[in-house]
């Protein structure tokens, strides 16, 4: 070996050492993390609106008359009160030079749950400085550490719920990887003990409070053999020794991305548990499955705070065409249905789907249409009609 090449493994090697140590303080964080907070018990809870970039506002507010209709109760007693977040778009970020500023993210911090619209992250060629995804930075500034995502495909009877590892897996450390020299570039993959227990038993709760039998654990762990193989051990560990009454079963990856629609593969799949790259990417072809953007929506939970959102993004050149107006709500009207569910009113959450049910699929009477048709407006006027009618 000769000078060059010591010198790069000394200093590949300080470099990793500098990420060890700051993950074992993160670990260590991870574990004072507090029981999850019971939405049912408290007195007062904050919804914080964040309306997002380009079609965000748009979208966001006719998601905000749903949960105004869907919660009208619980706002005018004042146990619920909606609060708007301003300061998170592209144009203050990119002055300010930050990603997130710290104003927001104290604000969203002071709130129980987030609903949000896209964000705008720069990409080469945009008119802004390359900031990294202010998405991620909420995640880690309130501790999202599950990516949970509903797909439900009612005319093949698949009601499926994807619990995503949202902080650790190859994200972690994803600008953090060494290159140690023109030949050789290493990134990490990094799977936690305290990390992996919260997920799971947020996934085995959820399971349990849902009347759900079966999780299913997705990993590639016969190659993958820690990162992947302890994920797989620490979920079917505390399964067996906490949740007796739900079943673990195991899948890998790449078979379950190419079997994932095979009625005979996916019959068992109720809640569905995976690392974060995995869930990126699987999670993505159900979405797709289910109906493409539109149809889906996401929500990030943490012990203490949750944020939900649509799964698509700005959709710049609808924005930048003057379109907003007739841009699809129903994504992030589904993620307000998610969030009034988690903080406490599931039946609420299902009126909701069922009058999507009705809008979207069966009766139609209003279909959007780009330039002179109804608007977004007027399709959450016809759903808030008839969520009413539901009763
Ligand atoms: P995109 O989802 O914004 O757009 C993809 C396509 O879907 C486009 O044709 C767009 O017009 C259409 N589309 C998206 N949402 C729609 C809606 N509600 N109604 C009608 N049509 C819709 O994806 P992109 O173009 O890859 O990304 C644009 C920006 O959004 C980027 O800056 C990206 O970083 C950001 N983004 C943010 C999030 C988030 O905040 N969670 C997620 C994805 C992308």
């Amino acid at each position: 070996m000769n000078a060059a090449d010591q010198e790069a493994i000394e200093r590949a090697t300080k470099r990793f050492g500098e990420l060890i140590a700051g993950e074992l303080e993160r670990i260590e964080r991870v574990r004072q993390d507090g029981t999850p907070k019971d939405y049912t018990k408290l007195d007062h809870i904050t919804i914080g609106i964040l309306p997002g970039d380009g079609i965000g506002p748009t979208i966001v507010g006719q998601a905000v008359r749903v949960l105004e209709c869907l919660l009208a109760d619980q706002i005018e007693s004042g146990r619920v009160e909606l609060r708007h977040i301003e300061g998170l778009t592209i144009e203050r970020r990119a002055a300010l030079g930050e990603s997130l500023p710290q104003d927001v993210l104290d604000a969203a911090l002071e709130c129980d749950v987030l609903l949000k619209g896209p964000l705008t992250t720069p990409r080469p060629g945009d008119p802004y400085p390359n900031l990294v995804s202010a998405n991620s930075l909420l995640r880690r500034g309130l501790d999202l550490f599950v990516g949970m995502r509903p797909i439900r495909m009612a005319d093949k009877g698949i009601d499926w719920t994807f619990f995503r590892e949202n902080l650790e897996g190859e994200y972690i450390w994803g600008d953090k990887g060494i290159q140690v020299n023109d030949d050789l570039a290493v990134d990490f993959k990094v799977c936690t003990l305290p990390g992996t227990e919260r997920l799971a038993r947020m996934a085995l709760n959820y399971a349990r409070a849902n009347g759900k039998t079966t999780v299913t654990v997705i990993t590639k762990a016969n190659i993958v053999k820690h990162a992947d193989g302890n994920f797989q051990q620490i979920i079917c560990d505390v399964a067996e020794r906490e949740y007796p009454d739900i079943t673990v079963q195991t899948r890998l990856v790449d078979a379950t991305a190419a079997k994932l629609m095979d009625p005979d593969f996916n019959k068992d799949f109720q809640v569905i548990v995976l690392p974060n790259l995995y869930g990126d990417i699987v999670t993505d072809i159900a979405a797709e499955h289910q109906g493409g953007l539109g149809s889906a929506a996401s929500a990030n939970l943490g012990s203490q705070h949750a944020l939900f959102e649509a799964i698509h993004g700005t959709a710049p050149t609808l924005a930048e065409q003057g379109l907003s107006p007739w841009a699809n709500p129903c994504s992030v009207i589904r993620a307000a249905g998610l969030l009034v569910g988690h903080i406490g009113f599931p039946e609420r959450r299902a009126k909701l789907e069922q009058a999507l049910d009705i809008c979207c699929d069966t009766e139609r009477r209003v279909v959007m249409g780009f330039g002179d048709g109804p608007t977004s407006t007027d399709f959450t006027d016809y759903l808030i009609e008839t969520i009413q009618k539901l009763g």
